[in-house]
């Protein structure tokens, strides 16, 4: 029953409490074009000050690591005047300007540094830190936060690294990422494409082609005499990795380097068998969609050559995941959602509480991003191989191109032929995600059924109706493949899209989000750009070759700095909703019905990781109610 919202005779256009919204909630298709964002930021949808608080606290680590790196890393007398050096300059040399409480903070923050040492547990500096980016409003736009960072910036390390260990430097105080130890192993670089920062990418297949004329002695030698491209590709055991949407890309060159986007291909196999824990094995790396001008690289080709192919795999996916698989195919297809259902549902619809808490904080973290992270200049145009038109376009094509109805997730895992456990045993990120697609669609599924007993009653209930309708529109979301020909039919399709909106919010975004820190931080594992062409793998490689092809070490510590902020900050919990969200009492059986299922599967995914190298980030503990950073 809802008397209020199905048969409702009001027309939806004309509640008040819309109107004030639709002022509030305007669309703007500028930023990113032709995307829809929120034109200009509402109130109530500033990020709140716990939020501040936990961006500050990752901001200190960061700010101290990056003082002792740039600052000589020569032992602590050293770094003392050093950082008393640097203090005195922000003060003296106007970086902050005309704010006397900064100052008269900094002077007793510094004393104490001096005389307690360089950890990063000051709580003071956290203080300071909030009030900086509280009061600029948003960090990165902040004046005196960019006049602080360049200073911070002068020492720096610069160029390209001698040998890998140079990399270490960047981590005096914080630890160097796990991966470091594993990154070059064959298993790690198979692992991360069904439980990295990107696994969305491997499509099964049951041949190659032309395009990609791998040869059953280059396989044999991989996978054994015993096996063969062609039984394995019957058999369902050959997985590619296809970049080919890079073919053609426009190489970078900000801020002041040639860097180099590729357009891979990459083979695996899952080994003969039956044994349930068989891993995806990596076989073959074409850097380039063209056979004749790229040669077949493999585990069997020379170290260097096999390493430089994997990396180029690595930079490829990373060029994938940011602009689409985080941006498009999850903060701005959240975003949408959120503008549309502010202007359409009074907040007292039953879907607007289903929905709302899901869009904490994505419309501000999304005009940041616009404003910021992706413009030119930026952190996107700074470290990604690609120009930044070309990766502002790419997150535009990766929304686009990700119609909404075949998004839902096991239709996703159908389309890419992953779907079967028998094939391709193990794949920590589909097994981990479909129980909780399963716990979310039950709970959508329980609440919708409380107010909708017929699909008559979700086509006569005008609100919903509005919704669906502006989602799509041109002057509205402009998402497509929305909705049953047009509308909202039935109740079903009504909980798979509520499933597939809090799903991306939560547990999509979780997974793509929080490898950022500590995957992609470690820039050799997963540069953000090539320094060298592809091409130099078509003469013999050295191990300097190599370091040249890394990232140099000012774009290193970038890459460390942006993207551990970036993968912080949890800062709700999926499933934990505010207290008295919901004001009908039949809700609350529900909602710990739901609870006590998320608790379930954080057992579940914890006995799995005995089983397998450990996958955490679906952990529902560790998996935000909203995206908001
Ligand atoms: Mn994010």
């Amino acid at each position: 029953m809802t008397a209020s919202f199905t048969n409702n005779s009001i027309s939806a256009a004309t509640n008040p409490s819309l109107e004030i919204a639709r002022q509030q909630y305007k669309y703007n298709y500028s930023y990113i074009p032709p995307i829809a964002m929120v034109d200009e930021l509402p109130d109530g949808e500033d990020f709140s000050t716990r939020w501040f608080c936990l961006l500050a606290q990752e901001l200190k680590m960061i700010f101290v690591n990056t003082l002792i790196t740039n600052r000589g890393n020569r032992g602590s007398q050293s770094i003392r005047d050093d950082v008393k050096n640097f203090i005195l300059e922000a003060i003296l040399k106007g970086a902050i300007p005309a704010n006397i409480s900064v100052i008269a903070r900094l002077m007793q923050i510094v004393p104490q540094m001096l005389i307690r040492g360089f950890s990063t547990d000051f709580r003071e500096l956290d203080d300071l830190l909030f009030s900086l980016v509280k009061e600029s409003g948003l960090l990165i736009l902040g004046d005196s936060f960019q006049r602080i960072t360049k200073l911070l910036d002068r020492g720096k390390p610069t160029g390209h690294v001698k040998s890998l260990a140079d990399y270490q430097k960047l981590f005096p105080i914080i630890p160097t990422p796990a991966i470091a130890k594993t990154f070059q192993d064959d298993a790690e670089f198979a692992y991360m494409r069904v439980a990295g920062y990107n696994p969305v990418m491997i499509e099964r297949v049951t041949n190659l082609g032309e395009r990609f004329p791998v040869s059953d002695a280059q396989y044999q030698a991989v996978m054994g005499s015993d096996d063969s491209l062609a039984l394995a590709g019957e058999e369902g055991r050959l997985y590619l990795a296809d970049y080919g949407i890079f073919n053609g890309g426009l190489n970078g060159t900000f801020p002041s380097y040639q860097k180099y986007l590729y357009a891979p291909l990459a083979l695996f196999a899952v080994p003969k068998g039956s044994n349930p824990n068989r891993l995806l094995q990596p076989v073959a790396i074409q850097c380039g969609q063209n056979p004749e001008e790229n040669p077949i690289i493999t585990p069997k080709s020379s170290e260097y050559a096999w390493l430089i192919a994997k990396t180029i795999v690595q930079i490829a996916d990373a060029n994938f995941h940011e602009p689409v698989t985080h941006l498009g195919r999850t903060h701005l297809l959240v975003g949408t959602f959120a503008i549309a259902t502010h202007r359409q549902l009074p907040n007292s619809h039953p879907l607007y509480l289903l929905l709302k808490p899901h869009f904490e904080g994505t419309l501000a973290i999304n005009d940041a991003a616009q404003r910021a992270l992706i413009a030119p200049l930026g952190g996107v145009d700074t470290l990604l191989s690609s120009t930044i038109d070309n990766s502002r376009v790419l997150a535009v094509v990766g929304l686009q191109s990700y119609g909404f109805n075949s998004a839902m997730l096991p239709k996703q895992l159908r389309q890419r032929g992953v779907d079967d456990p028998n094939l391709l045993p193990v794949y920590p990120y589909r097994d981990d995600a479909l129980l909780l697609w399963d716990a979310i669609r039950q709970w959508v599924s329980d609440y919708i059924k409380l107010y909708y007993n017929t699909d008559q009653e979700i086509q006569n209930d005008a609100y919903i109706q509005a919704w669906a309708e502006e989602v799509q529109a041109y002057n509205g979301g402009r998402l497509t493949d929305f909705g049953e020909d047009g509308g909202i039919k039935t109740r079903e399709y009504l909980i798979d899209a509520s499933t597939l909106i809090i799903f991306t919010a939560s547990v999509q975004h979780a997974a793509v989000n929080f490898p950022q820190k500590d995957v992609m931080g470690y820039t050799p594992a997963v540069p953000l750009a090539g320094y060298l062409p592809a091409s130099i793998l078509k003469r013999e490689v050295t191990e300097q070759d190599y370091l040249n092809f890394l990232p140099p070490l000012d774009q290193a510590q970038q890459q460390y700095n942006l993207l551990a902020l970036l993968g912080s900050v949890y800062y709700n919990k999926l499933g934990e909703y505010p207290q008295k969200h919901f004001p009908d009492p039949k809700v609350e059986p529900l909602l710990r019905s739901f609870q006590s299922h998320l608790e379930e599967i954080e057992t579940t995914i914890k006995k799995r990781n005995r089983d397998r190298p450990p996958y955490e980030y679906l952990l529902p503990s560790q998996i935000p109610q909203s995206i908001n950073i």
